[in-house]
């Protein structure tokens, strides 16, 4: 057995400058995640939330502290081995889904997968198998604008999901969506969370999202704290 958490943060700080001095936006924060895990993060507009996310899916990086992912500390890679290791270990779903308009359903999923070994065929049936999972079957060949918010927001967990990553990273998924169709996004990645065994991450404004998860902490005043069931 490994000694060490699938995902390992350790005294991770963040600051930004500023013309005013620096902004001291994560303060030394740490987290144990093992596959399998789901947690939800909550905080208040401006608290981090999408700045600790964004390090921990590679898009950016720590002032400070340490990140290791299955025992590797990614920030210690150069740039290309760090986008492969993060094209291979990372899913991110943003609030705004971010799928190209000009490509089909099939082929938005797809485009992770294009980046590695090149397109295959075994490619290709993951991603109908992964939109067949979400009931999206029938509309593989449709472009983002001809399905809904919903849809779309289902599209893309599968595009995040579709190089089978350790990790599944979530800004604020449903926060575009109505409370109905949040609802079943939601159910959608914490089922699949167990079924593909990620680590889950799942940053959300909404109380009835994070009462869901297993696990919630909410970041207060740069750090990260566990959180009680709350109240919307
Ligand atoms: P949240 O997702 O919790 O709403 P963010 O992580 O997006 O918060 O932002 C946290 C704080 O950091 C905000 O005050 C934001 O303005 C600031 N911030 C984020 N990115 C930058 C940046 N690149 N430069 C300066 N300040 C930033
Ligand atoms: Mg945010």
């Amino acid at each position: 057995m490994s000694e060490h958490a699938d995902l390992e943060v350790s005294e991770l700080t963040k600051s930004f400058p500023t013309p005013d001095g620096a902004l001291n936006i994560l303060k030394g924060t740490d987290l144990d995640m093992q596959r399998g895990d789901a947690l939800a993060v909550t905080g208040p507009s401006g608290s981090g939330k999408s700045t600790l996310l964004y390090i921990l899916g590679l898009l950016d990086s720590p002032t400070a502290g340490t990140v290791r992912i299955l025992g590797a500390d990614p920030f210690a890679l150069g740039e290309a081995e760090q986008a492969a290791f993060r094209n291979k270990n990372v899913g991110f779903i943003f609030q705004d889904h971010h799928l190209l308009p000009q490509c089909s359903v099939l082929e938005n999923v797809m485009l992770p997968a294009l980046a590695g070994a090149g397109a295959d065929a075994a490619a290709e049936a993951r991603a109908r198998e992964l939109l067949d999972r979400v009931g999206m079957s029938a509309r593989v060949s449709h472009r983002p604008a001809q399905i809904s918010g919903g849809e779309r927001q289902r599209v893309a967990v599968c595009r995040a999901l579709i190089n089978q990553p350790a990790m599944l990273l979530a800004d604020e998924p449903t926060g575009n969506l109505d409370p109905k169709t949040a609802d079943a996004v939601g159910s959608l990645l914490l089922e699949l969370n167990q079924e593909q065994n990620t680590i889950l991450v799942c940053v959300t404004h909404s109380m009835s999202l994070a009462n869901r998860f297993p696990r919630r902490m909410e970041l207060q005043d740069g750090s990260l704290v566990n959180a009680p069931n709350q109240q919307d």
